[in-house]
């Protein structure tokens, strides 16, 4: 359930951690100045004084309102810039938009991810909403890859997963090794 604000109003957020996930990937951790929730799977419109704004959806877990991550690829523009940024600088936050996963249409299934390098981002605030909710599925396969070991993120986060009962990840073979062995 998200609180109910104007989500084309932007409003600050400070960043207040930056967490290497590859030479390419990094998750921001921010904390908003305003009470601010969303559902998994929806995204925020983020912005960087005088450089611009795009949209990201946030990686962290839904039910954590006092901070909220976005994990992002430097792809271009706006992305090369925040990730030169440190920690203290604020930035604008937009929304949350769209609908999210349909979460609740999940119970008493099995559940099937399929993702890829950044693509995990979303995925895994997907992935955290789903161990909240983990005694009303059936099971959760999770199946990942990346185009090279060091583009492979999230790993400590796999690694304590696949110790849940009903999680499953299966990385491609490149991966498991160097996952296996954190
Ligand atoms: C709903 C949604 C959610 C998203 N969630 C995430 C997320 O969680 N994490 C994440 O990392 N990304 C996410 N993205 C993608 C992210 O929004 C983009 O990577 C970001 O907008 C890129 O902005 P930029 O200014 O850095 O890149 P731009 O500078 O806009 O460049 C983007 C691409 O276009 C190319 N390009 C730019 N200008 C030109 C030109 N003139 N001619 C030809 N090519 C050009 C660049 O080389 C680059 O490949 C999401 C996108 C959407 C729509």
């Amino acid at each position: 359930m998200t609180i109910d604000r104007n989500i084309y109003k932007p409003f600050r957020a400070k960043l207040t951690d930056v967490i290497e996930e590859s030479p390419q990937i990094k998750t921001f951790v921010l904390v908003p100045e305003e009470e601010f929730s969303f559902n998994t799977g929806q995204f925020i419109e983020l912005s960087v004084d005088g450089i611009g704004e795009a949209p990201f959806t946030p990686s962290s877990s839904p039910v954590v309102t006092e901070k909220l991550e976005v994990t992002v690829m430097k792809t271009g523009y706006v992305t090369e810039f925040m990730h030169n940024l440190k920690p203290g600088v604020f930035m604008g936050i937009r929304g949350p938009y769209g609908r999210g996963y349909p979460v609740e249409k999940f119970f008493g299934k099995e559940v099937l991810i399929l993702g890829g390098g950044c693509g995990l981002a979303p995925i895994r605030s997907l992935l955290y909403a789903l161990e909240n909710v983990k005694d009303k599925l059936e099971k959760v396969i999770l199946c990942y890859g990346s185009k090279t070991p060091s583009d492979c993120i999230y790993k400590p986060l796999f690694t304590r997963l696949n110790k849940i009962e009903k999680f499953t990840i299966q990385l491609d073979s490149h991966n498991f090794e160097k996952v296996s062995s954190i």
